[in-house]
């Protein structure tokens, strides 16, 4: 089986303006694969490419040179443009720029709709997205009364009525409060874990990417770092280069390294870890 989304040697310039220098690439030379089931976080400050990145899996872009393939489907190949939208589906950071109906699960059937689903399919799919994101109560509700949380994991459930193998999510936390964004990130870790989708999670929180089994950071379009959150979270002084803060428990270890040469592991990425590694050094 191909991977879900596999970058060959993938660059993307956006055309300069009339009288204007080139711009650097945007995504410079990336290759990567993501496997069926992975959880993969993106990280990189702002301007670094990851939007440009996530439109690409999309063939919302398609490559200045390089190759993108979804499901073994090349984004430059037009004829199959329906079927590499349906099979990477995306969640955008705004949800009301996604929500088209006024009512919740006539959002949610949106798109099996435009598929040309007989309706008893439709009704099936749209049930069963809306209790993967745990929003079957919220049916009937007008979407634009609901929380950020609620209307973005109604986005969601409009994704995955489409039946995707893989949800491309860009900063889908970025306009929710601290409720929203915990309930969102609840909605993806269950749909990863209990459902097995395949999920590329963009985000500028590295709580949020703590959680994915699979950390790439990207830096002025080059993809720098790729591993698991550990791993990755562990290199402060590459994350500093790109303008990342490690997550506050490594950052608090680092310090402690720094200033007290305690020589302790910067693999915590809990506070319960944090705090274990810290008491056995204390305790000697
Ligand atoms: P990120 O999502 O990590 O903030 P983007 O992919 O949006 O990064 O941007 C990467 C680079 O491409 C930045 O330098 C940005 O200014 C440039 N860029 C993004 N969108 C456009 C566009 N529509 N036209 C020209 N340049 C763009
Ligand atoms: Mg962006």
């Amino acid at each position: 089986m191909p991977p879900i989304i596999e970058l060959k040697n993938v660059s993307f310039t956006y055309p300069h303006g009339e009288g204007k220098p080139e711009s650097p690439p945007a995504v410079d030379n990336v290759s990567l694969s993501v496997e069926p089931g992975e959880f993969v976080a993106v990280l990189g400050h702002n301007g670094s490419g990851k939007s440009t990145l996530a439109k690409l899996f999309n063939a919302i872009l398609t490559p200045t040179s390089g190759d993108v393939l979804i499901d073994g489907m090349n984004t430059r190949d037009e004829s199959r443009l329906f079927d590499i939208r349906k099979t990477a589906g995306m969640v955008f950071q705004n949800p009301d720029n996604q929500i088209v109906a006024t009512v919740v699960e006539e959002d949610v059937a949106f798109a099996p709709e435009n598929m040309g689903l007989p309706s008893k399919e439709i009704r099936r799919r749209v049930d069963e997205a809306l209790a993967a994101v745990g929003m079957s109560a919220f049916k009937r509700h007008a979407p634009h009364l609901l929380s950020g949380g609620q209307k973005q994991r109604i986005a969601i459930a409009g994704v995955l009525a489409m039946q995707p193998r893989a949800i491309v999510m860009d900063e889908p936390t970025a306009m929710l409060d601290p409720m929203g964004r915990a309930e969102v990130m609840r909605t993806i870790l269950r749909l990863n874990r209990e459902n097995g989708m395949t999920v590329v999670l963009i985000t500028h929180h590295m709580d949020e990417a703590a959680q994915a089994g699979r950390v790439i950071v990207m830096n002025h379009g080059r993809m720098l770092l790729d591993g698991a959150p550990a791993e990755i979270f562990s290199q402060v002084d590459e994350l500093r280069a790109c303008s990342l803060a490690p997550p506050q428990t490594v950052a608090l270890l680092d310090r402690l390294n720094r200033d007290l040469n305690a020589g302790l592991p910067l693999t915590a990425l809990s506070v319960e870890q944090c705090a274990d590694v810290i008491y056995h050094y204390l305790k000697g």
